[in-house]
């Protein structure tokens, strides 16, 4: 059965909804913040209440006069947040707040194909369902591990992803659950996750390279995701390094994913550990009979030396690309996020000095480059924020 979710009926209500979003605050708060007459904002209040988005709190401690009266969204509110990732699904579920109220891990293979794990997350979320978290969803935000076209809320070509191009992913998501749905890349969700609650809060103009099995890179611009024309923007992991590189994922050569994405690494271990550069690799190699980026940086923290190198020379490429991106777009702030990111300081010790000696003072003066502190909430806190944008504007 199909449900209408109750929308703003102007810009207005849609910003104090957003407001909101942020945490409950009282009348007088929120008329030090919005363009609006107090006598105004009380309507468009008044109104929100009625439609069951907002709801009375209780009254605000006196400024002076008479305590104003308290508002936040609707408590009966929830968000649905999907991460698919190459090899995991991650669900929640959230208040209006976006505050986790239940999330749920799995081991995952995008390669099993969008039907199967499409029905997984769905299935994760019925489970959160009968834990009773949600009775009806506000909304749900859905990120993939590859190129989207947001307008058509599909999967475009994703290389990584056999049997996802053009599947409806939206429609599929927002029919089995019954409520306005939006697809995003999971680089752009990670982002937006890092905008709600991370690091990015105060941030309006910031990079969020993920490297996990591929590389990608979300651009927020003033406080919004940029997107680019077809959907494609920041999908630097396919940025050429070198014209003899190895060949990658996409049939190209020498892409940077293709040096030190999650599955380039683990083969290069391998190599590390056959060639005799590293007796951790070897002897782990020789026990479980593969190798993985984790194995990586478990030998790394042992101190080996092959495994530092292998870091060194990823994060020193990751530089590379990432000194021209600064260059080129001036960021506050550069995240480094995603499954490889915790190979932890060696990685970011050797971006930072790549970017810091390539880039010019004016761009890096100011630049932290730093490791996301989010780790497996970003993307869910993301995608709810994704449909919480889309169901908090006007008609
Ligand atoms: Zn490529």
């Amino acid at each position: 059965m199909k449900r209408t979710t109750i929308r703003p009926e102007n810009v207005h209500q849609a910003a104090l909804l957003r407001l909101l979003r942020d945490g409950g605050r009282s009348r007088a708060e929120l008329g030090d913040v919005v363009d609006l007459s107090r006598s105004k904002l009380n309507v468009e209040l008044d109104r929100l209440v009625e439609l069951g988005l907002a709801e009375p709190d209780g009254l605000a401690a006196s400024r002076g006069g008479r305590r104003s009266g308290r508002v936040r969204l609707s408590q009966a509110t929830r968000f649905a947040g999907i991460d698919v990732g190459a090899t995991s699904i991650d669900v929640a579920v959230t208040d209006g707040e976006l505050k986790v109220l239940g999330h749920l891990s799995e081991p995952c293979d995008i390669r099993e194909g969008p039907a199967a794990v499409l029905d997984r997350a769905i299935d994760l979320l019925g489970k959160l369902h009968r834990d009773g978290l949600y009775d009806e969803l506000t909304g749900a935000g859905i990120g993939v591990p590859g190129p989207v076209s947001f307008a058509e809320g599909v999967p475009v070509v994703p290389p990584i992803m056999p049997g996802w191009d053009r599947y409806p992913v939206r429609e599929t998501i927002g029919q089995a659950l019954c409520c306005p749905t939006m697809v995003d890349n999971d680089v752009n969700i990670m982002a937006l996750g890092e905008l709600h609650t991370g690091l990015a809060r105060s941030v309006g103009d910031f990079l969020l390279v993920k490297i996990g099995t591929g590389i990608g890179c979300g651009i927020v611009v003033d406080g919004k995701i940029y997107r680019g024309v077809s959907g494609s923007a920041g999908d630097i992991g396919h940025i050429r390094v070198d014209d003899l590189g190895p060949v990658c994922s996409c049939g190209n050569s020498g892409c940077l994913e293709a040096y030190f994405g999650g599955a380039a690494l683990a083969r290069e271990a391998v190599e590390v550990a056959r060639s005799g550069g590293s007796p951790y690799l070897a002897e782990r190699l020789a026990v479980a009979g593969t190798l993985t980026a984790e194995d990586v940086g478990a030998a790394a923290a042992q101190g080996d030396a092959g495994a530092i190198g292998l870091i060194r020379d990823g994060g020193r490429r990751v530089g590379q690309v990432l000194a021209s991106l600064v260059s080129f777009f001036n960021p506050g702030l550069v995240i480094i996020a995603g499954g490889v990111a915790k190979l932890g300081h060696v990685l970011l010790a050797e971006i930072r000095s790549v970017v810091y000696r390539r880039s010019l003072p004016l761009a890096t003066g100011n630049l932290p480059i730093v490791l996301s502190e989010l780790g497996e909430t970003a993307g869910v806190i993301g995608a709810t924020r994704l449909i919480s944008d889309h169901v908090y504007s006007a008609n």
